[in-house]
């Protein structure tokens, strides 16, 4: 017989004169906001706390004031590789939306003293506006990149990559708040990148304690000629327009196992269209999960239900064990 589900746990209270004090600092505080529209596939309960910051300044001082007062934090960027479950964040959540993006030589003396560019980006802004901008400067190296959704710091974080490309090829250095509490920077060589995987990557959320918040990042380009580099990205936006839904998603459910697709597999198992409460597999890509009708059409349960049976079966079929790509975060 099924164990029952554990019980809510208490959201952790915060005493009102700490919230005056974060308020002062011009940061507005909410509480039980709900996330499910902050998140590419509309699903997902609410955060106990939450807020938005558009500086650097702010997130840092926010992030130290959560440490301060015990109050664990998750940084949410585009929430495209996010399943928040249904009932909710203990914590604060981080809505990062800093998103100054720069072209710029050798940011310091430290600095390699060539001729090639920098990319400068802060964490909140789009990655493939970061992308964009390298492109429309004549730079190349990020072009894979303009049509993968979601921001700098989750791209970062993990190891985002398209078409051949992914972060770890053209990052130079990042500037975090570590787990302690300081500021440091980062060289890619640091962060022991594999497939959409680095050392700054949380499992957990919340629960994980006070992770590192990545601040920035300086990806290292190469000047090229702007026609070409554009060309590149339009086809790249191309070939994901003609092959990707463009309903509610979080992009590819598993990850492709050795030398094989799990779009295919899980195609070869007759599920593509099939529909288990709100979320339904996709026609155009078996291996994402769409939710069709958006906020509160379909619950996280509905996801993870779905993710286990697409499991039992492929397995069954062909023997082999999907691995999902998506995180999950929140209380379950
Ligand atoms: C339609 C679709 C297509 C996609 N295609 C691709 C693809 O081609 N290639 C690919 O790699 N991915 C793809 N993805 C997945 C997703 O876009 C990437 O993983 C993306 O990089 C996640 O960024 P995000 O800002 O949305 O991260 P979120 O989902 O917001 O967060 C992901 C994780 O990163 C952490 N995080 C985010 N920002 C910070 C920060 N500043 N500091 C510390 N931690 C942080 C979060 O806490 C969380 O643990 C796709 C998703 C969708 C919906």
């Amino acid at each position: 017989m099924a164990l029952p589900p554990a019980p809510p746990r208490p959201k952790r209270e915060i005493n009102a004169s700490a919230l005056d004090q974060i308020e002062a600092l011009g940061i507005d505080i909410r509480q039980d906001h709900p996330l499910a529209n902050l998140t590419t596939i509309k699903i997902g309960g609410p955060a106990d706390y939450f807020a938005a910051v558009t500086d650097t300044h702010k997130l840092l001082k926010l992030a130290r004031w959560a440490r301060a007062n015990d109050l664990p934090y998750l940084i949410l960027g585009g929430g495209s590789n996010v399943l928040i479950s249904d009932r909710g964040i203990r914590g604060l959540v981080i809505h990062n939306r800093c998103h100054a993006v720069q072209v710029q030589d050798a940011p310091c003396c430290d600095y390699p003293k060539d001729t090639r560019p920098f990319l400068f980006a802060e964490s909140g802004a789009l990655m493939a506006g970061a992308a964009r901008t390298a492109v429309n400067a004549g730079l190349t190296g990020l072009e894979w990149a303009v049509s993968v959704p979601g921001s700098v710091g989750g791209a970062v974080v993990n190891n985002a990559g398209a078409h051949g490309g992914e972060v770890k090829d053209s990052l130079w250095d990042v500037l975090l708040l570590d787990g302690n509490g300081d500021i440091q920077v980062f060289r890619v060589e640091d962060l022991a990148y594999a497939y959409r995987q680095s050392s700054l990557k949380q499992e957990g959320g919340t629960d994980a304690g006070f992770g590192p918040v990545l601040l920035s990042a300086n990806f290292r380009l190469q000047t090229g000629d702007r026609d070409t580099i554009r060309a590149a990205a339009q086809s790249f936006l191309g070939h994901r327009r003609s092959t990707q839904p463009v309903e509610p998603s979080l992009g590819s459910t598993f990850v492709n196992p050795p030398g094989d697709f799990a779009g295919r597999l899980i195609e070869e198992s007759g599920l593509k269209g099939f529909r288990l409460g709100g979320i339904e597999v996709s026609r155009t890509h078996a291996n994402f999960l769409i939710n069709p009708g958006g906020v509160g059409a379909a619950a996280a349960a509905d996801v993870l239900a779905m993710i286990q049976h697409i499991q039992t079966v492929v397995a069954r079929r062909s023997g082999v064990e999907l691995q999902p790509e998506l995180q999950r975060i929140g209380e379950w």
